[in-house]
C-alpha cells in the first residue's frame, strides 16, 4: 500500500507557532523532507527513527531541483514502507512555497496527499510589529506579493498603492531595488513600512520606517518580510497625552451592552 504525503506548514520558525495538528504528524512521521527555513527545535519533534531530508532550496547555493523533490516524495510514498511521509515548509505551504507543482507531482503519481496550514510569515511578522494589517480606518485590502518572482516581473505591475497594505515576501537583499519598484509602482517615498527580520523567532528584528528610509538601510537580517502601507506606521509614538479621553460609556463596558441592546430593540 502507498504511503500518504502530508503538506505541512511548519509556521514562521518557533515550535510553538505550529498548529498542533504539524506537530502530531511530525511525531508519527516515518520520513521528513523539509526545507532549510524549519529550525532544529521543530524538526526535533521527528522520532529518532524517522529519516529527516533536508531538502532546502535556498539563492545561490547549491541544492535540489524541484523535480527531484518531487521525485523523492513520490518514490517515498510509493517504493518504501513508509506510510507517513511528511513534506515539511516554512510558514503556510500555499503561500510561496511551490505547492503547486508538488501537488501537481503528487496527482500524477496518484499519491493521497493532505495539506496541513500553517502560520505565514507575515502573520506572524504583524503580531510581532503590532501592525493590524486590514485596520478598517487604513486598508481595506491585504496583498501577498514577492519581491522576486520567476518572471522576472517589476515590482510596480504587481502592485497599485490604494488602501492597500502590502505584504512582501523575500524583499531582500536589494531593498533599494524593492523601494524603487514600489515607489515605480505610485507609493510615496514617505509611505511607512515595517520591516520584520525572524518574526516569530527569539530573534526577531522590528524596524519601523519610510520606503525612503528603507532603501539605504543597512543590516537587514534575512528571512525578513516587508510591510507596506499605512497600517505599518509606528504607533508607539502616540504619547498618552494625545489619546483621545475615554469616555463614561467605555469605562463601564455592561453598561454600554444594555445601551445597545435597548437601542436596538427600539429600532
Ligand atoms: N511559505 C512561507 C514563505 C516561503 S518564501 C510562508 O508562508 O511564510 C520565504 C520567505 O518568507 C522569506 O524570504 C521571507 O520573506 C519570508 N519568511 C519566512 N519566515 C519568516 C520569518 N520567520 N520572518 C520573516 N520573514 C519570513
Amino acid at each position: 500500500m502507498s504511503g500518504k504525503v502530508y503538506i505541512v506548514g511548519g509556521g514562521p520558525g518557533a515550535a510553538d507557532l505550529l498548529t498542533v495538528r504539524a506537530a502530531t504528524l511530525l511525531r508519527a512521521a516515518e520520513v521528513v523532507l523539509h526545507d532549510d527555513l524549519v529550525p532544529q527545535e521543530i524538526l526535533d519533534l521527528c522520532p529518532a527513527s524517522a529519516q529527516v531530508i533536508d531538502v532546502g532550496k535556498r539563492c545561490g547555493q547549491r541544492s535540489r531541483s524541484q523535480e527531484q523533490i518531487n521525485a523523492l516524495m513520490v518514490w517515498h510514498a510509493r517504493e518504501t514502507e513508509a506510510q507517513t511521509i511528511v513534506r515539511l515548509k516554512s510558514g503556510d505551504p500555499a503561500v510561496f512555497g511551490r505547492l503547486g507543482e508538488e501537488l501537481d507531482a503528487l496527482r500524477r503519481a496518484g499519491i493521497e496527499f493532505e495539506i496541513v496550514p500553517g502560520i505565514t510569515a507575515v502573520s506572524a511578522a504583524a503580531a510581532s510589529a503590532g501592525i493590524t494589517l486590514t485596520d478598517r480606518r487604513a486598508a481595506s485590502a491585504l496583498v501577498v506579493v514577492t519581491a522576486h518572482n520567476c518572471r522576472n516581473e517589476s515590482l510596480s505591475k504587481t502592485v497599485e498603492p490604494v488602501r492597500s497594505t502590502y505584504a512582501l515576501y523575500m524583499p531582500g537583499p536589494d531593498y533599494s531595488k524593492t523601494v524603487q519598484g514600489l515607489l515605480e509602482s505610485g507609493h510615496k517615498p514617505t509611505t511607512p513600512c515595517a520591516v520584520v527580520s525572524n518574526a516569530g523567532r527569539k530573534n526577531e528584528e522590528v524596524r519601523y520606517l519610510t520606503l525612503q528610509e528603507l532603501a539605504s538601510a543597512k543590516g537587514i537580517s534575512a528571512p525578513a518580510v516587508l510591510i507596506v502601507g499605512e497600517v505599518a506606521r509606528e504607533r508607539s509614538s502616540i504619547r498618552a497625552e494625545h489619546l483621545p479621553v475615554i469616555s463614561s460609556i467605555a469605562r463601564d463596558p455592561y453598561r454600554y451592552d444594555e445601551f445597545q441592546v435597548s437601542q436596538h430593540g427600539t429600532d
